[in-house]
């Protein structure tokens, strides 16, 4: 049984919305092809069943940050392409070509680790040369081969026998921020790369790709030949810019917006009642202002709720009202105050993302308290939090969150 399996707390995680998200992303980029990232645990939403979801909605492969990740999709059973977008050390580089993984490369190390892990591979299991692909430090600096660094890379790539240019690819700093002219400028610089390998006599890359979910939306010349979308996927646009350029180029029906997959409840497991000027948890740090209904509820910062979610003045939901934390988030535990809310009890279900009534949280609203992004909210949801996948059809928005928060559904 996972941790926590027990406990009144769950995140559910609607496939249906993560293949429909697919599905409106591919038909957005076609011909370009969607790759659906699911490193990190997928954000956060279960690398297993994020894939195959994303997959049966149209996307047509993945991608990983680490090997590892990408051993555990093969080990599920799942055989479509699977990059991996780091450049393997050598313990893992050496298992790469044993589950069937495409490497990025971006070092003379790197090149020579891949050479290794291809001479190694069974004959008998595949004959061709090994894929590589090849990051291209276009102005992100984060990782990645700089434009010099490619013109003696990619010579030495084309040498050898074992391995071949599979791909050529870039990641985009600033995409969210359609304002920014830096995206056209990676995007040139990616252009006069491609152009110095031809004139090097270098194979052309078999594809060539740029755009994360900011990238496929706002800036439809990264599209290239393929996108590789994380945050979309799992239904959240990367600004409020983002989500502006998704709705001018649909058809304005609801069925083009990405919808949320992920939500998170728990519930009440015990409620007192609380004088004014009462205090409650570590610190005693904000005196009630009126007697109230505190009630507590079993997910702290062990669960990935972190203590600035008090501080900050986050709210979660109960009986479809907005209501704030009365004090300290703990390691297990949060308390709510209700305030003249005499009803709330134990057993009461409490969301702090997704919808119920007529109310709804979203990543979001966390990401405006905590001063982060949707990505590190879902991401952060500790593996302590049982997922329950859920299938809500094709229902509108409102209806697939209150399926989802509705206990027992899981599989
Ligand atoms: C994480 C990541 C992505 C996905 O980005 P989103 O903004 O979530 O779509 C794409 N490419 C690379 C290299 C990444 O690291």
């Amino acid at each position: 049984m996972a941790a926590g399996a027990r406990r009144p707390a769950r995140v559910f995680i609607d496939l249906d919305a993560i293949a429909h998200n697919a599905r409106v992303l591919a038909s957005l980029v076609a011909p370009a092809r969607l790759c659906a990232v699911v490193k990190a645990d997928a954000y956060g939403h279960g690398a297993v069943a994020a894939a195959r979801a994303a997959l049966e909605g149209g996307a047509s492969e993945l991608a990983v940050a680490l090997v590892d990740e990408g051993a555990e999709l093969r080990d599920a059973g799942i055989e479509a392409p699977i990059l991996v977008l780091s450049e393997p050390g050598a313990d893992a580089m050496a298992e790469v070509y044993s589950y069937g993984l495409v490497p990025t490369i971006y070092s003379l190390e790197g090149l020579a680790l891949a050479r290794r892990a291809a001479r190694g591979r069974r004959l008998s299991r595949d004959a061709g040369p090994a894929p590589v692909e090849i990051n291209l430090d276009t102005g992100m600096h984060r990782d990645g081969v700089d434009p010099e660094g490619l013109e003696r890379l990619a010579p030495l790539l084309e040498d050898c026998r074992e391995l071949e240019l599979a791909g050529l690819w870039t990641h985009l700093a600033v995409a969210e921020e359609t304002d920014r002219e830096f995206t056209a400028r990676q995007l040139e610089r990616l252009g006069i790369a491609l152009r110095l390998l031809s004139s090097l006599g270098i194979s052309k890359p078999r594809r060539v790709h740029a755009a994360n979910t900011a990238g496929a939306i706002a800036w439809p010349s990264s599209r290239l030949d393929m996108v590789r979308c994380g945050i979309g996927l799992y239904g959240y646009c990367p600004s409020p810019a983002v989500e502006a350029a998704l709705s001018s180029q649909s058809a304005g029906g609801s069925a083009d917006d990405l919808r949320p997959a992920l939500s998170l409840s728990a519930q009440v497991s015990s409620v007192r009642d609380l004088k004014a000027g009462e205090a409650v948890s570590y610190g005693l740090k904000a005196p009630l202002a009126a007697d109230s209904r505190v009630a507590t509820v079993p997910l702290g910062y062990g669960d990935g709720i972190p203590r600035s979610f008090f501080t900050g003045g986050g709210e979660v939901l109960v009986k479809g009202r907005r209501r704030r934390l009365a004090g300290s988030v703990t390691m297990d535990q949060i308390m709510v105050d209700c305030e003249d809310d005499a009803t709330v009890a134990p057993g009461d279900e409490v969301v702090l993302i997704g919808q119920q009534g007529g109310e709804r949280l979203t990543a979001n609203d966390w990401a405006g308290v905590l001063d982060t992004i949707c990505y590190e909210v879902v991401t952060r949801i500790g593996p302590r939090v049982p997922r329950s996948y859920v299938r809500t059809g094709s229902a509108p928005r409102g209806e697939a969150a209150r399926v989802g928060q509705s206990a027992g559904r899981g599989r």
